[in-house]
């Protein structure tokens, strides 16, 4: 079908990200930070989500300070955690303890995922090479040919003022577990199968609460409570697909239950209203090819995660530094060598990106699966071991030292290595 929508501008960039979640903005930062011209495209008007998570793990605190913005992100907003426990019943039990970590840092930290989002892209904003187009959506893609496997050129967007096109090197779909753009160039992905959805709502948060971050398991459902100082922000994991059957049992069962598995709050809990919760619908898949010529797919796009062990953020933003590190090399050519339609850059490395992301997200899905399976879904069935209490206190201390491994630090934990205009800066002033 021929596209008959006017177009109101046709710009170009050399690389343009659709989404400004953790993944799009880090890679846009580190893109802007390597002298190349970036554009991302956020379709929202600000980055306020509250239901995104908002765990920052050592890995990524680690990147932080490589890139110099360690001291920023301590102003935010934060709380931090070296272990996490397991309700028991009979008090908090350690399942993973990260104080023992290599590396230097060595606690999960919580911040606002808005304000990580706002800190990654005022950075980026500070070089005159990257463009923040807020409330604009990714509407498809641009082809050389009419081919389906036509390369993309760019995306087409939409905003206030109209319909737009942009022109790239390289495009990247970063908008998230929805994809519009992978769902414009037709990829699917293999879905691996998730047991439960989160309903998710908050509570105020006393003195006399406990501090930690922790997971309370139930009969036919669990709880995860995240301590965000003044309130409690409470994940409650119910059947796939059961909001309306929670709904129909009526709100002043799940109080009940709240009142039963976590007592601190039963002064608290006639505050729930059903009507206040979000319900997220939890999904675990990936593609089987994250890339197209001319088109790069990271994050969620490309690996839906399960919010276990609360590893998504940190693993977007994973295939972003790879990404950079990888990329910074030939999209800094195709700029310099713009005659006057920039070299797409060859899909070979792309695969490589792909090659080098795929072990470290197969296999952190494997867990996620792994503990879906064998603890969520028996769990959600209703058959929540009695002995948890003994079971926690059983899990060895290697065990859980291993656990805080695969969680903060994950696999093939990536390093900022792309380029750095200011680091260029500093060398010529030296020089000088
Ligand atoms: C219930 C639940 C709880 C979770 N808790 C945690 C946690 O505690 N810690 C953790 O690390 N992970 C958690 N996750 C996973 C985590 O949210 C994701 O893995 C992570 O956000 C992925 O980042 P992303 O940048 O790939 O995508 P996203 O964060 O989804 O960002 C995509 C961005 O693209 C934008 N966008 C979408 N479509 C378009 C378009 N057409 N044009 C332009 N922009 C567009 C969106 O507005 C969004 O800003 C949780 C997930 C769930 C479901």
């Amino acid at each position: 079908m021929s596209d008959t929508t006017a177009y109101s501008t046709t710009t170009s960039t050399t690389c343009v990200i659709a989404g400004g979640g953790p993944a799009g903005a880090m890679l846009g930062l580190l893109l802007a930070r390597a002298g190349i011209d970036v554009t991302l495209l956020e379709k929202h008007a600000d980055f306020l989500r509250d239901f995104r998570g908002d765990t920052i793990h050592p890995s990524t605190l680690q990147l932080l300070d490589e890139l110099g913005l360690k001291a920023e992100f301590d102003k935010l907003p934060h709380q931090s955690f070296p272990r996490v426990a397991v309700e028991t019943g009979e008090g908090l039990v350690s399942v993973a303890d990260f104080t023992r970590l290599p590396g230097r840092y060595r606690e999960i930290t919580m911040v606002p995922q808005w304000d990580f989002l706002n800190l990654i892209t005022k950075e980026a904003t500070r070089y005159p090479n990257f463009r923040l187009l807020m409330q604009a959506e990714a509407t498809g893609v641009l082809r050389a040919g009419d081919k389906p496997d036509s390369p993309v050129t760019g995306l087409r967007y939409r905003d206030a003022e109209g319909e737009h096109e942009i022109r790239a090197a390289l495009t990247v779909a970063a908008d998230g577990r929805h994809s519009d753009v992978r769902d414009a160039v037709g990829m699917t992905p293999v879905e691996m199968g998730a047991p439960m959805d989160v309903v998710w709502f908050r509570l105020p948060r006393e003195d006399t609460d406990p501090d930690e971050t922790f997971f309370r398991p139930g009969v036919g459902n669990a709880i995860v409570m995240l301590n965000r100082r003044d309130y409690w922000q409470l994940a409650y994991v119910i059947p796939k697909n059961g909001f309306a059957e929670l709904e129909r049992r009526g709100v002043e069962e799940l109080r009940a239950t709240l009142d039963r598995l976590l007592p601190f709050l039963s002064d608290r809990t006639d505050q729930v209203r059903l009507a206040d919760v979000s319900v997220l619908s939890v999904a675990v898949n990936r593609l089987r090819r994250w890339h197209l010529p001319g088109l790069l797919i990271i994050g969620d796009a490309a690996h839906a995660m399960s919010p276990i062990g609360g590893v998504g953020i940190n693993l977007a933003i994973q295939d972003a530094v790879a990404a950079a590190n990888l990329l910074d090399a030939p999209l800094r050519k195709a700029e310099s060598n713009r005659r006057p339609v920039l070299d797409p850059v060859p899909d070979s490395l792309l695969a490589r990106l792909q090659r080098r992301r795929t072990f470290p997200t197969a296999a952190t899905q494997w867990i996620q699966v792994q503990v879906q399976n064998r603890l969520i879904t028996r769990i959600l069935a209703g058959e929540t071991p009695p002995d948890v209490g003994t079971a926690a206190r059983r899990i060895p201390v290697t065990a859980k030292r291993l656990a805080a491994r695969a969680i903060g630090i994950g696999f093939r934990p990536e390093h900022v290595r792309s380029h750095s205009v200011d680091r260029g800066a500093m060398i010529t002033d030296q020089v000088q």
